[in-house]
């Protein structure tokens, strides 16, 4: 295994063996009996996963960016109002596609780091009046995780669908959909659903579909019209065929597996493993000296971490050396900071011998550019955070 590197990105991340098997199997028909169940099965197992019992779960060919698509393309008809609890660049993107499709967007804004306040946002709420309110649940830009509990349940005092961007949580961290009142979310596979790219995965509760019925006008995209994909998922999930567009089959298939051992792991340890790993990242990074995007450990997301570069550390040298010593991360991505931090993505099938090989790598980086530090010491936190 030669220039085997280790994938710590916010997605793609490192996918398991048996996932990755399910991707090289000869690609069945889409009508096939086996395909039939395994696409069953992975919808089954997305509703269990977004803990929606009454939602209605999509999987679709595609990345996150179609799940976000999706939700506004069949939720918003022009004039419409939608209000965006903005955290980074992916409220920003979600606010443009929400504008394509001709709703009025309002944004309520934090610093790059922060996250608005719950009063913030309801003084919004109460002055307009919203069909749709977004929250991104964890912006990968900045590392800062929403509490879409209280925002939910904001949402839903005020009467606006309440739609959570959950590419960088689900299936890393908590979300309960039907029971804090979420009525759309989406992830992308290959987030902490530990499946390459190429899959979006949604879930819309009973009061988006019943929006999506009373609708005016024809929803603005074709593809991604919920009308087209229903029967089709419907029609699975039933073990029966049916066709709009062709399934990703060898994606499912590994969907299905991945799902499998999601739900083996069981939820709450599955969240409780990404919580304790974070903790272990965050401790090794600070006792390197270093800061971090969000402005505090509440509002710090588990799936990922946002270091920013130490004074004196040149971030264009430090991420090919990290590399180089065998651990692939990311640059920055908020464009008001984007030079000033980089990102670890752990989720997934992610271990504590992960997050430490990764500050490994980085204090290997580090030293190389010339950065003062006590060599072990990010280590040495990382395990002593992990084993409290
Ligand atoms: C990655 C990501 C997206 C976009 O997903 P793609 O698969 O790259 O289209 C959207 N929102 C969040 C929060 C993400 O992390």
């Amino acid at each position: 295994m030669k220039n085997r590197t280790l994938l710590m990105i916010p997605g793609p991340i490192e996918f398991d063996p048996a996932v990755l098997s399910a991707m090289g199997a000869p690609t069945a028909s889409h009508l096939a009996p086996d395909f039939v169940e395994a696409f069953g099965q992975a919808l089954e197992r997305t509703r269990i996963l977004f803990q929606c019992p009454d939602g209605q779960p999509f999987v679709l060919a595609g990345t996150g960016t179609l799940g976000m698509d999706s939700a506004c393309a069949n939720l918003v008809e022009t004039g419409d109002a939608a209000l965006v609890v903005n955290t980074g660049y992916f409220g920003d993107r979600i606010g443009n596609i929400l504008e394509r499709y001709g709703a009025k967007v309002s944004h309520v804004r934090a610093a790059p780091g922060d996250h608005p306040a719950l009063e913030d946002v309801e003084r919004a709420l109460k002055t307009g009046s919203y069909k749709v309110m977004t929250i991104t649940h964890v912006d990968t830009s900045t590392g800062v995780l929403a509490d879409i509990k209280s925002l939910a349940a904001l949402g839903q005092r005020y009467g606006a669908l309440v739609v959570v961007d959950g590419v960088c949580s689900v299936a890393g961290e908590e979300l309960r959909m039907g029971e804090w009142g979420v009525d759309v979310a989406f992830t992308a596979s290959q987030k902490a659903v530990g499946v390459p790219p190429g899959l979006a995965l949604l879930v819309a509760g009973p009061r988006a579909l019943a929006a999506l019925k009373a609708r005016k006008t024809p929803v603005g995209s074709y593809y991604a019209d919920w009308n087209n994909w229903l029967a089709v998922m419907q029609a699975y999930e039933a073990r029966k065929t049916a066709y709009f567009g062709t399934p990703a089959v060898n994606l499912v298939f590994a969907l299905d597996v991945s799902l499998g051992q999601i739900l083996q792991e069981g939820l709450e340890p599955r969240f409780a493993r990404h919580a304790r790993i974070s903790r272990a990242l965050k401790a090794g990074i600070a006792a390197l000296g270093m800061g971090q995007v969000p402005l505090n450990d509440a509002i710090a997301a588990h799936t990922m971490t946002a270091p920013r570069f130490p004074a004196g550390v040149n971030g264009a040298d430090l991420l090919p050396l990290v590399g180089k010593a065998g651990v692939t991360l990311a640059g920055g991505l908020h464009p008001a900071i984007k030079n000033e931090y980089f990102r670890i993505g752990h989720m997934g099938a992610v271990t504590l011998g992960d997050a430490l090989a990764t500050l490994g790598a980085i204090e290997t980086g580090l030293a190389a550019c010339g950065y003062q530090f006590q060599a072990g010491a990010g280590l040495a936190a990382a395990e002593q955070a992990y084993l409290k």
